[in-house]
């Protein structure tokens, strides 16, 4: 049974290593959006499947069995792509998407908004925010052209961003000790993110706290409704186990 990761995530590499290591095979897919991204074990496509007719095509044309979409939780067009393309060729797709911080011990101090524009209406009086939110969603926030923002991306912003704004180049994982003194350092008053959830950005929302700093966080989109979610590799594997290839049952459908 080959399974298709949509990937881009850390959960999805993974995913990837334990199914080839259990023996089964798999193609992993990027979105091709990062210059220099981590690659996950065996075989790997790069690049949109322009849309869920796309998506549908590749499923038949490469004799898909399953699709496990462990994108991003953010990522919400190819996860709705996904659940279309599933359902129009009858492939079982689930959901792997890690916990959000909505449990986490501060989520409650935190200002929770629904995108990036309300994020920039409640950080109104913050004079220097840090920007954790991705590169993607810079365009929303540059009406703070006058204050000292700190933005930290894995890739070169693709607009023009004020001169104020400092950016830092770098990818996860972070540690307390890092954020902490990165925070300290350039005087945030505000710490803006996405509800990425998972343990390797967390760092920042434990430094904020010990910092007394205000933090706004971006709900995340919801999940396709009608769509399994589960939450681990385990759980993937658990979901696996109980499907019976296309294959088999035509077999027994015909026996
Ligand atoms: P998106 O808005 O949901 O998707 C936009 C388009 O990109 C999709 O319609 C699809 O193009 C293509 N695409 C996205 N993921 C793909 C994949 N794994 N394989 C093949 N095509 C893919 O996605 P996004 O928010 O731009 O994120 C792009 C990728 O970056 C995702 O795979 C995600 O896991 C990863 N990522 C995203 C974030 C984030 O904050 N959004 C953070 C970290 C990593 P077609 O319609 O042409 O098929």
């Amino acid at each position: 049974m080959t399974v298709l990761i949509l990937g881009g995530t850390a959960e999805a590499r993974e995913l990837a290593s334990v199914l080839l290591g259990r023996g089964r095979p798999v193609v992993s897919s990027l979105a091709g959006r990062v210059a220099d991204p981590v690659l996950p074990a065996g075989p790997v496509r790069v690049g949109g499947f322009g849309g869920p007719g796309g998506l549908a095509q590749f499923l038949v044309q490469h004799r898909i069995e399953a699709v496990v979409d462990a994108t991003h939780p953010f990522a919400a067009t190819i996860s709705a792509h996904a659940a279309l393309a599933a359902s129009e060729v009858g492939c079982p797709l689930v959901r792997l998407q890690r916990p959000g911080w909505s449990d986490h011990p501060d989520a409650d101090r935190w200002t929770w908004v629904p995108d990036a524009g309300a994020a920039v209406t409640a950080g109104q009086t913050a004079r220097r925010p840090f920007l954790t939110t991705g590169r993607q969603s810079l365009a929303a926030f540059l009406t703070w052209s006058d204050r000292d923002v700190l933005v930290r991306v894995v890739d070169p912003p693709d607009c023009r961003l004020p001169e104020r704004w400092r950016v830092i180049r770098s990818r996860g994982p972070y540690s307390y000790p890092a954020e902490r003194q990165l925070m300290s350092e350039s005087g945030t008053d505000l710490l803006v993110t996405k509800d990425s959830g998972g343990s390797h950005t967390a760092a920042k929302l434990e430094a904020a706290r010990d910092l007394g700093l205000a933090v706004v966080v971006i709900a995340r989109p919801p999940t396709v409704a009608g769509t399994t979610v589960v939450r681990s590799t385990d759980d993937v594997l658990a979901w696996l186990a109980t499907l019976t290839s296309p294959a088999q049952a035509s077999e027994s459908t015909q026996a």
